[in-house]
């Protein structure tokens, strides 16, 4: 017998969630796969994996990442050619990180994945910490870039070197709906077409310094991550930055959270118009092509990368000249 606290799917098991924007009402078992099959659906739309792929995939610890990294273990099953490994970037945060990375090795432990940990010290010679603090004393920390902004270019480009350095053949990162509409918006505000163009779930290069990166979670709103997460008793860290109240960022997601809640179904079609925009942009604008830094030879979308461009303000005579 079906009633209004049945699941509409298996019409069985009692609901544990109300999908507002599609009006279905799912129990436990059926909220899940559907999960699955959005990621699942996202992948093969985006033709982003293919049956024998070393896939990197960057897990901070948070929700989002340690979801991912356990629907593409579950995922990943059938294909015994498919290999995966987890990267963790430690920024150095003290009081932060340090947790994380503890949460990421004791999830990817539990489901045999092979784990890297690389620093923004090692790499850089500079952790986060230390970048807030040079920027404070150098009475640049209300002006310009924010920490995250900082942090976010440095953390793509460890990703990318530490995922070509284990010699993945695809780069995963847990970047959601939310997030992909905030970064959408952001863009919009900025009036930075060219990057508006750039965001893509699956993106590639001829250069073969970029790893293809990939956003499986792209389509999977951040809320139902988060249940995912909880119903799957997955361990993540619920810390927030630090460093993150600053962010412009944070203010576009409190505001399509309340508009979500006013209008189901609004956080959809901004993605979609945000692929609409994307297309047109991407057809009428000349989106430079990537070529090699000519500092330090990483992919970059200029002739010096953006993480050199950072490096010089903190270190003026010696650059990033490592490689992975
Ligand atoms: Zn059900
Ligand atoms: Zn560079």
């Amino acid at each position: 017998m079906t009633t209004s606290s049945t699941c509409t799917i298996c019409k069985q098991k009692p609901t544990v969630y109300k999908r507002q924007y599609s009006g279905e009402r799912l129990c436990s078992k059926c909220f899940c796969l559907s999960i699955e099959n959005k990621v699942r659906t996202t992948i093969a739309k985006h033709e982003m994996l293919r049956f024998d792929e070393k896939i990197a995939i960057g897990v901070s610890g948070g929700k989002d990442s340690m979801t991912l990294l356990h629907i593409l273990n579950k995922l990943e099953k059938p294909f015994p050619k498919a290999k995966l490994v987890a990267i963790t970037i430690d920024e150095g945060i003290e009081g932060y990180r340090n947790e994380a990375v503890r949460i990421a090795e004791k999830g990817c432990s539990k489901i045999e994945v092979a784990h890297v940990v690389v620093s923004f010290k090692e790499s850089f010679g500079h952790s986060m910490d230390e970048v807030v603090q040079n920027l404070k004393a150098k009475d640049m920390d209300d002006k310009g870039l924010t920490p995250c902004a900082y942090c976010g270019v440095l953390r793509r480009r460890t990703l990318n070197s530490a995922a070509r350095h284990v010699k993945a053949t695809r780069l995963a990162v847990a970047h959601n709906l939310d997030d992909e509409i905030q970064t959408f918006l952001l863009n919009i505000f900025h009036g930075d077409l060219l990057r508006l163009a750039r965001i893509e779930p699956a993106s590639s290069s001829p250069l073969s310094s970029f790893v293809p990166r990939i956003k499986p979670l792209c389509s999977v709103l951040e809320r139902e991550i988060t249940l995912y997460a909880f119903l799957k008793k997955i361990d993540f860290q619920t810390t927030p930055c630090p460093y993150s109240h600053r962010a412009l960022r944070n203010d576009i997601r409190a505001m399509l959270n309340r508009m979500e809640e006013k209008h189901p179904g609004l956080k959809y079609t901004t993605y979609r118009s945000g692929e609409k925009v994307r297309a047109s942009v991407r057809d009428t604008m000349k989106t430079s092509e990537m070529r090699n830094c000519s500092i330090c030879g990483e992919p970059s979308a200029a002739d010096l990368c953006q993480t050199c461009k950072i490096l010089r303000i903190f270190d003026s005579e010696k650059h990033s000249t490592q490689q992975a």
